[in-house]
């Protein structure tokens, strides 16, 4: 039996894969590149020593959808597909809506039709919003504060209607909080677009002299130093969370909600320094403004997935920042 991973060439599905081949599993890919590259399919095969089945094509394409669950034994689906900039989000909700939800109830149908019914889903921090206390754990309540956030939300609530109308489905809604890092081989990792809004790929840029400094969004957050906190979680463990998410919904039925992440914040500042003392690179940075929309803070209670997944984050910021850097150093060679 195979794993089918819509959008698993991007950052976090490519290395899903990874994780799930490593322990045996037989995994399809269908991504339609929006943003990733072909030539992950390609470094992945090399990693495993075999071939990848991969359908480049949309998850709101029923037709490819019936082609993958008709030619393939599929016994679970990880949907990863979607997209995530918060500000895009905002300018174009129409696209984010049609896309992760409108993508996701396709998908749903589909399954459905072909008797499939183990779901593992790529949710977010981001459904919880404003922080009422921390760390936020997963009955905390769900108030997103930008459309992103609300189309993960969405898309929450239609999986929790779904595994109550139909004893069947076994879901996973899994809460990514801050995935960075690439796999040891250093030949995946994560891939941004021409200009990073996230922290460590932009720190990434400064290092290898592609920008001249960094923006630390604000030094008066009510912080441990002012700058934004967040619970960075090495993308490695994140995807053993998903194998032990695998195993769970083999096993137990209805929807399981659980936060990944790994319980500790990290500053912008904690960050540069642990980066700079990782990898010998030196980071230029300017104070800026702050970043519209941001929160000063927030990092998951890492409580329940030790529990219901027997599984936790290990690995160490430093660990995190060598080995985006090391990604780094390789990427220009492998990737265009
Ligand atoms: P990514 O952009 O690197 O990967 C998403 C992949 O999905 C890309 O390869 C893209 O080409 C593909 N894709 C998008 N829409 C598609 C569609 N309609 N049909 C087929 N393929 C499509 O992003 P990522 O960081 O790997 O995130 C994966 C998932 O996790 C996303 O759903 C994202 O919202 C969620 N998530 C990410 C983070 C994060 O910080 N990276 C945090 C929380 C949740
Ligand atoms: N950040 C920053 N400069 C940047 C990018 C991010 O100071 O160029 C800060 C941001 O304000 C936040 C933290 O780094 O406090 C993490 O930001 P990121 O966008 O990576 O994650 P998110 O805010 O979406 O959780």
């Amino acid at each position: 039996m195979s794993i089918l991973l819509t959008g698993g060439l991007g950052f976090i599905g490519s290395h899903v894969a990874a994780s799930l081949l490593e322990h045996g599993h037989d995994v399809v890919i269908l991504d339609n590149l929006c943003n990733s590259q072909a030539s992950v399919a390609r470094q992945l095969e090399l990693l495993c020593a075999k071939p990848i089945p991969f359908y480049e094509g949309d998850v709101r394409d029923n037709a490819i959808l019936a082609t993958i669950f008709s030619k393939h034994p599929i016994a679970a689906v990880m949907h990863f597909a979607g997209l995530k900039s918060v500000a895009q989000s905002a300018t174009d909700p129409l696209l984010y809506f049609d896309n992760n939800v409108g993508g996701t109830i396709t998908l749903l149908q589909a399954m459905q039709q072909h008797g499939i019914y183990q779901f593992i889903f790529s949710s977010s921090a981001t459904v919880y919003g404003i922080p009422q206390y921390l760390p936020y754990d997963e009955v905390h309540p769900t108030c997103p504060i930008n459309p992103y956030g609300r189309t993960k939300l969405q898309a929450e609530e239609i999986l929790a209607d779904l595994a109550v109308s139909d004893k069947r489905w076994a879901i996973a809604s899994l809460r990514y909080f801050n995935p960075i890092g690439a796999h040891p081989s250093y030949t995946i990792g994560e891939l941004p677009n021409d200009q990073p809004n996230n922290l460590m790929p932009y720190i990434n840029q400064v290092a290898s002299k592609q920008r001249p400094f960094l923006t630390v969004f604000g030094n008066d957050y009510d912080t441990k130093d002012g700058t934004g906190e967040r619970d960075y979680i090495h993308v490695m463990d994140l995807a053993e969370g998903h194998v032990a998410a695998l195993r769970l919904i083999q096993k137990s039925a209805g929807l399981h909600t659980l936060n990944l992440g790994t319980g500790q914040p990290y500053s912008v500042l904690e960050m540069i320094q642990t980066f700079e003392k990782a990898t010998g690179q030196s980071i230029p940075m300017k104070i800026g403004p702050r970043r519209q929309g941001d929160l000063p803070i927030y990092y998951a209670c890492a409580d329940k997935a030790k529990v219901i997944l027997q599984w936790e984050a290990k690995r160490t910021l430093k660990e995190m920042c060598e080995s985006a850097w090391k990604f780094e150093l390789q990427r220009q060679s492998l990737f265009k």
